[in-house]
C-alpha cells in the first residue's frame, strides 16, 4: 500500500472514468437515470449516495483503517448519527474533558431520548469499570481533550470495552488518520469534526464517520440516509482539496505549536501549559506510543486571570476566534467560549478555570507568531502594571 502522505495527495485523482479529470468532479446531482427498471448505476438519489460525496467517504475509511465511511453536514451532524445509534435505556461512558458541543448534544437531546452519560477520565480503567452499568453500550474517547489534552491510552481501553461488548467511539479531531488511527488501536467508530485539521482552511464545515466491522457498516448506513446530515457535492469537494495537504500541514502545525509551547513555558506570566509533546505532560508517554506525532493546538494558564482580557485585545496576527486547526492561528478563552455549556462544577474539576486560553497555532512563520505572543504579553503585563501603580 502507498505510503499515507502519497494517498492523502492523491485523493480522487485516479477515479473519474470519463474525462480522466485529476481533480474529482463536483456532480451537483440530486437525481441519477436508471438505465432499466429493476437497474441502478449505483447512485439513485442523492442523500443515500452521491458520486463526489462517495470519493471523500472510500478515501476517509481507507485513511481510518475502517470498513465504510460517511460525510456528515457538521462534526455534530456526525456526532448525533452515531448516537442515534443507541436506545432508549442505553447509557454511554464519556470522556470527562469533552467538546462542549458534544456535552450539550448527550444533556439536552439525547437525554430525553433516554440515553444518559456518565464523564469519567477514560484512561482510568477503575473509573471506567465503576461507571459500567448493565445497560452500558457506549465508550465516547477523546484522546487528545480539548482543552487540556489528557491522553487515553486507546489500546488499553478499547480492549476493556471489547471484553464487555460495548462499542468504542473515539473522536480523532484533534490528531487526523495522519497522525493516529483508532481503528488501529481496537476502536470500533471513528468520527472527526473535519471542520478543523481534515478541512485545514477555516473554510468548510463537515463531520466523517468511519465505521468497522459489517453490522456497525450497515446501522450506520441506514442511519446516515434516514436522518439525513450529509454533506453536499460541493463542500466533499472541497474537504477533499483540503485533505491532499493535510501531512504539510500537520507537520508544520507540530513544529510552530512545539516551539510556542517551549516558549511559553519559560515566559514569567505563564504558570502552565498543557501540550503532549512536553515531557512534563502527564500523557507524554502514552501519545508517542499510540500516535505519530502531535497536534497544533494547545493550552495555558497565565498566572493572573486579569491578563486574559489584555492577551485578547493585544493579539494582531493570531486571531481571537473559536474553531482550531485551519492555517490561520486562532486563540480562544474557553470557560466563556467553546465550554460555556459545561456546568461550572465539572470545568472547575477539570481545570478548565478562568486563566485558560487555547491556541490553535497556524502555519505562520514561527518567528512572527512568537512575536505577536510576546508583544501581547508584555502590553498585558505593562496594562497590569500601570493598573496597579495608580
Ligand atoms: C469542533 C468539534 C466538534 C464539532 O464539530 P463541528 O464540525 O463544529 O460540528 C466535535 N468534536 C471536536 C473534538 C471538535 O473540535
Amino acid at each position: 500500500m502507498l505510503k499515507i502522505e502519497s494517498r492523502l495527495a492523491q485523493i480522487g485523482s485516479i477515479e473519474e472514468p470519463v474525462t480522466g479529470a485529476v481533480s474529482f468532479p463536483i456532480y451537483q446531482s440530486t437525481a441519477f437515470r436508471h438505465p432499466k427498471l429493476g437497474q441502478s448505476t449505483g447512485f439513485d438519489y442523492a442523500r443515500t449516495k452521491s458520486p463526489t460525496r462517495k470519493v471523500l467517504e472510500d478515501a476517509i475509511a481507507q485513511l481510518e483503517s475502517g470498513d465504510a465511511g460517511f460525510a456528515c453536514s457538521s462534526g455534530m451532524a456526525a456526532l448525533q448519527t452515531i448516537f442515534a445509534y443507541f436506545s432508549q435505556g442505553d447509557h454511554l461512558i464519556v470522556s470527562l474533558d469533552l467538546y462542549g458541543g458534544t456535552y450539550r448534544l448527550l444533556e439536552r437531546i439525547m437525554s430525553r431520548f433516554g440515553v444518559t452519560a456518565t464523564y469519567v477520565d477514560t484512561n482510568d480503567l477503575d473509573a471506567l469499570e465503576g461507571a459500567y452499568q448493565s445497560n452500558t453500550k457506549g465508550l465516547v474517547i477523546e484522546t487528545p481533550t480539548n482543552p487540556l489534552m489528557m491522553i487515553t491510552d486507546l489500546e488499553l481501553v478499547c480492549t476493556w470495552a471489547r471484553k464487555k461488548g460495548i462499542v468504542s467511539i473515539v473522536d480523532n479531531t484533534l490528531l487526523t488518520p495522519y497522525l493516529q488511527r483508532p481503528i488501529e488501536l481496537g476502536a470500533d467508530i471513528v468520527i472527526h469534526s473535519a471542520t478543523k485539521y481534515l478541512g485545514g482552511h477555516n473554510d468548510v464545515l463537515a463531520g466523517l464517520i468511519v465505521t468497522k466491522g459489517k453490522e456497525l457498516s450497515e446501522q450506520m448506513a441506514i442511519l446516515h440516509n434516514s436522518i439525513g446530515a450529509v454533506l453536499g457535492p460541493q463542500d466533499s469537494w472541497l474537504l477533499m482539496r483540503g485533505m491532499k495537504t493535510l501531512a504539510l500541514r500537520m507537520e508544520r502545525h507540530e513544529q510552530n505549536a512545539t516551539a510556542i509551547a517551549n516558549f511559553l513555558l519559560q515566559h514569567k506570566l505563564i504558570s502552565d501549559v498543557y501540550y503532549p509533546a512536553l515531557e512534563s505532560h502527564p500523557g507524554y508517554a502514552i501519545q508517542n506510543k499510540q500516535s505519530s506525532g502531535n497536534t497544533g493546538i494547545f493550552s495555558f494558564k497565565v498566572k493572573d486571570a486579569r491578563l486574559v482580557e489584555p492577551i485578547l485585545r493585544h493579539i494582531e496576527l493570531i486571531a481571537f476566534a473559536e474553531s482550531l486547526g485551519g492555517v490561520e492561528s486562532l486563540m480562544t478563552y474557553p470557560a466563556v467560549q467553546t465550554h460555556a455549556d459545561i456546568p461550572l462544577e465539572i470545568r472547575e474539576q477539570i481545570g478548565v478555570d478562568d486563566r485558560l486560553l487555547r491556541f490553535s497555532v497556524g502555519i505562520e512563520h514561527i518567528d512572527d507568531l512568537i512575536a505577536d505572543l510576546s508583544n501581547a504579553l508584555d502590553a498585558a503585563h505593562a496594562e497590569l502594571e500601570g493598573a496597579s501603580q495608580s
